[in-house]
């Protein structure tokens, strides 16, 4: 006969709160891990301008601003050595998404952006560059971003049809690839800028290049 508090009976016991606890752990492990970075849900680049090999196993979006100080940085402290170890090679491709969290300006710089992309795709990235240079490094606040600038910029620019360029800012030519570029601002929850993701993973601090590259090769890793 056995007892209530059997050997065996406390050892099934005890196996079965084990097993629970070890659920448990497991359950709640996968809840943290990467919730905080991943949102499973990697940004469309269709009709993006893009930089590198289309084929190339990892994508790198930038959210950025053209009137945000925090992108000009990055741009230009960070953004050469991404491209150095990972565009030039082959195994990143980059996109950059339009963000209008400074007004007016930034609208006219993206319009502009855009159209210059539509226009000429072999110009956008050195557009896109003294863009950013026009960007004043202090009192960023000072409206600087503006026809004139624009027009300068495209003056100098063999590759640009200044007067093409002019006319489809005041048209609004190609506003729908702003407004495509917004929808995808709220659709990632992008609330800062520069936001950098690395396919599906949203980088917490775009200013830590170690942990850019650490996204970009454990993506690679996963290929
Ligand atoms: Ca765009």
């Amino acid at each position: 006969m056995k007892g209530k508090n059997s050997p065996i009976k406390i050892t099934v016991i005890i196996t079965l709160v084990i097993i629970a606890l070890i659920v448990a752990i497991v359950v709640l492990t996968n809840n943290g891990t990467g919730k905080d970075t991943t949102t499973g849900n990697q940004p469309s680049i269709e009709g993006q301008p893009v930089m590198g090999e289309e084929d190339a196993p990892v994508t790198i979006v930038e959210f950025g601003d053209f009137k945000c100080p925090a992108c000009k940085a990055w741009g230009e402290q960070y953004f050469p050595q991404i491209k150095q170890d990972y565009i030039d090679t082959g195994k990143a491709k980059f996109a950059y998404i339009n963000v209008l969290f400074h007004g007016e300006e930034s609208k006219l710089g993206s319009l502009a952006a855009e159209s210059v992309w539509a226009q000429n795709p072999e110009a956008y990235w050195d557009f896109h560059k003294q863009l950013f240079a026009q960007q004043p490094a202090e009192d960023h606040d000072t409206k600087w971003l503006t026809m004139d600038t624009i027009t300068k910029i495209a003056d100098n620019m063999e590759e640009i049809d200044g007067e093409q360029l002019k006319e489809d800012i005041e048209n609004n030519t190609h506003l729908d690839a702003v407004n495509k570029d917004t929808e995808l601002v709220t659709e990632h929850k992008v609330e800062l800028t520069p936001s950098i993701m690395v396919n599906d993973k949203m980088i917490e601090d775009p200013f830590d290049y170690a942990a850019i590259q650490a996204a970009i090769e454990q993506e690679l890793e996963g290929n």
